[in-house]
């Protein structure tokens, strides 16, 4: 039986914890926050003391943490995933992070005689849920055949899209896109409600025709039930914005759109909205939510 291993138990990773579980795989377990992966431990996950000891017990370790200096604590930090033997393992990085450190953690791997994939995903906790998440990978051909059987247990969407960074990359692309569909979901809701329409009717309309879109579809009902909680945490977005805005100018393109939907998030955050579902920038314009 393949032994599989998963630092990072939070909103996503717990669900993929499952579907590996559910198709009977070992999974060693490692978080930061030890409590945070109890309930996996009790369905019985296996819980490592360290990305170490959780790389030298699989064949295969996932990671899903929140930042890119998470990523680079769980794998080069001193109890961290380059200090176990990794000859012929397969290290996959499913945490959006940047392009630059996925091709730092490739080379690292090769060195060591090991394969690496950059695999950040799309499709929110529902998504991870429901075992239907996009994976957009960065890698070699053989690192990616390697991790569909796995991948697939929590994925309707596994793509390859180049060398180490390109998975990054794509997810950046992707997130360009969700910063148009969250500012535009929140400004249509703004601007029906003060027109004095019936929300949910809107809703329903709208997402039946041209404007049609994900975030509509999952977040706005969050918003008429006034459920703010994550969902994808605010923070992670504003991280995510950085990255994107920050690979756009290495590359000499101007993204203001994504600039604006940026600053919006960032004015979020600063009234103590990070911790909030993305769906909270609402709270930008109706100030009682
Ligand atoms: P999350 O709930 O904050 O989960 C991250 C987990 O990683 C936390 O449990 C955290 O532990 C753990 N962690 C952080 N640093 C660690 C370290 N050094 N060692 C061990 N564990 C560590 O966030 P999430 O929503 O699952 O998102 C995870 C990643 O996926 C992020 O990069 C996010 O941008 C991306 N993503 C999220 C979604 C979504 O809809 N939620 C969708 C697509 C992509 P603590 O409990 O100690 O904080």
């Amino acid at each position: 039986m393949k032994r599989i291993g998963f630092i990072g138990t939070g909103v996503m990773g717990i669900s993929i914890v499952r579907h590996l579980l559910n198709n009977d795989y070992t999974v060693n377990v490692f978080n930061r926050t030890k409590a945070k992966a109890d309930e996996v431990v009790k369905e019985g996950a296996v819980w490592q003391n360290s990305p170490k000891d959780v790389t030298n017990a699989s064949d295969i370790v996932f990671t899903m943490v929140g930042y890119p200096s998470d990523v680079e604590e769980v794998y080069y930090g001193s109890e961290g995933i380059f200090k176990a033997e990794i000859k012929d393992k397969l290290l996959i990085d499913l945490t959006t992070s940047t392009p630059s450190l996925a091709e730092q953690i490739s080379d690292t791997a090769n060195e060591k005689g090991a394969r690496s994939l950059d695999a950040p995903v799309s499709g929110g906790d529902l998504g991870a849920r429901k075992g239907t998440l996009t994976v957009m990978a960065g890698g070699d051909l053989d690192a990616f055949n390697q991790a569909q059987e796995s991948v697939s247990l929590f994925s309707s969407e596994f793509t390859l899209h180049g060398p180490a960074g390109s998975g990054q990359h794509t997810k950046m692309a992707n997130q360009i896109m969700v910063a148009g569909t969250m500012t535009g979901m929140t400004e249509l809701l703004v601007y029906a409600e003060k027109a004095g329409l019936d929300l949910e009717k809107v809703v329903k309309t709208v997402n039946g025709g041209a404007a049609q879109n994900w975030s509509l579809a999952n977040y706005a009902p969050r918003v008429l039930k006034e459920d703010y909680s994550p969902g994808f945490f605010v923070k992670h977005f504003l991280k995510d914005l950085s990255i994107a805005l920050d690979e756009a100018e290495l590359m000499g393109i101007d993204l203001p759109a994504t600039k604006k939907a940026h600053e919006l998030y960032d004015k979020l955050s600063d009234k103590g909205f990070e911790d909030d579902g993305t769906q909270a920038l609402i709270k930008l314009w109706w100030e009682n939510v």
